[in-house]
């Protein structure tokens, strides 16, 4: 039997060896050092191609691929978004993802993304406040205490110098699962009995709930002068978490506007509402936050650079380390032509 050729396997990084991975280079580190790969890309922001995430609705959830391309390695994410997952026993979002050499078009890495967008959409949403939100901010509120939350509060630790979270969650098991894990962080942590008492003395409000529907986690009356709000949780068509009103009242931050027009809060502003988009601030070719009483929001949906940013870093980490498996993905036969030979001769 002709053995496959060696340069076609493609590197593999499953769940454990991504957990591998993160211990060895530890949790805080890759937080830091994924939002400084975000950060850069977003800096040649236009040089990658750019396209709204391809997404399947269904009643219960959405399954969505995420592409890009800086014209040397093209990524695509596989994701799904279920909230009614949870009640299951089952994950909200689970993911994959995939990093390919443009010159040939061949894999170069498939890895688990499940893990990986928890730590990107953390160390995104830090790197956002780290440019929006007011100056000394050292209190967060954590609306949604499910399986992001611990992510994005060691993010805003680690990137943004928060010392105390105060979290809350519909479901208070949630809140508790949370409170355990973050015991051992550094961080203060406050449990709350409603969000009107997570956002108190919060200078950062971090709204990371799921539900495929309008929802009102805050209200324009809970949202005080001079706050950046983090929102997350609302990304789909018909599934936002903040009142109308809060809209009217902040500057408001997005990834890409021709997919968070039609996934994120701004879904209820007009379409030309104006926003500024966050790589322009990181470039500098826009402004943040101007003023210390202004309401900052990041209408966060998640968008493809982000995941390319990440692939990258993980291919470029896994070289060298045994925290990845060759994965015999690819046909590549010796004669290029002879597909049909390979498959022949594997039968004797
Ligand atoms: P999860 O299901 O694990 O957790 C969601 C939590 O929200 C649950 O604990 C639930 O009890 C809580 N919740 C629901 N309604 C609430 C309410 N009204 N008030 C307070 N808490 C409430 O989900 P997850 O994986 O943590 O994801 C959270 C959200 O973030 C999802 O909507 C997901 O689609 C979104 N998400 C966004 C990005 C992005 O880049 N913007 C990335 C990943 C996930």
């Amino acid at each position: 039997m002709t053995p496959p050729s060696r340069r076609a396997l493609v590197p593999f990084v499953s769940v454990q060896n991504m957990m591998n991975l993160v211990h060895h280079i530890g949790l805080e580190q890759v937080l830091i050092d994924l939002a400084a790969e975000i950060e850069a890309d977003f800096r040649r922001w236009p040089l990658f191609d750019k396209t709204p995430r391809v997404a399947s609705h269904s009643d219960v959830g959405v399954i969505e691929l995420m592409p890009t391309s800086d014209g040397e390695m093209y990524g695509f994410k596989y994701v799904n978004g279920h909230p009614k997952n949870m009640k299951e026993g089952l994950q909200t979002v689970t993911a994959f993802g995939l990093l390919a050499d443009v010159q040939t078009g061949y894999p170069v890495l498939l890895t688990e993304m499940t893990l990986l967008t928890a730590l990107r959409t953390a160390a995104m949403s830090a790197l956002a406040a780290r440019h929006l939100a007011p100056r000394g901010a050292t209190t967060m509120a954590m609306i949604g205490n499910g399986a992001q939350s611990e992510f994005q509060c060691l993010a805003f630790k680690a990137i943004c110098g928060v010392k105390t979270v105060r979290l809350h969650d519909i479901d208070p098991a949630a809140t508790r699962k949370c409170s355990a894990n973050l015991a051992a962080s550094g961080l203060e942590v406050v449990a709350c009995a409603s969000a009107e008492a997570a956002i108190e003395g919060a200078q950062i409000i971090t709204t990371c709930t799921a539900d495929k529907q309008f929802a009102t986690i805050l209200t324009d009356n809970m949202v005080g002068a001079g706050v950046h709000i983090n929102a997350i949780g609302g990304d789909c068509p018909g599934k936002t978490e903040l009142h109308r009103d809060i809209l009217l009242r902040s500057e408001i931050f997005v990834e890409y506007p021709p997919q968070t027009r039609v996934e994120g809060e701004i879904q209820s502003l007009d379409p030309d509402h104006p926003v500024t988009e966050l790589w322009q601030v990181i470039t500098g070719a826009a402004r943040g936050r101007t003023d210390p009483r202004q309401i900052t929001l990041f209408d966060s949906v998640g968008f493809a650079i982000e995941d390319f940013s990440a692939l990258r870093y993980i291919l470029a980490r896994i070289r060298g380390t045994p925290f990845s498996e060759p994965l015999d993905m690819i046909a590549d036969p010796d004669d290029p032509r002879d597909l049909f030979g390979m498959l022949a001769r594997s039968a004797t």
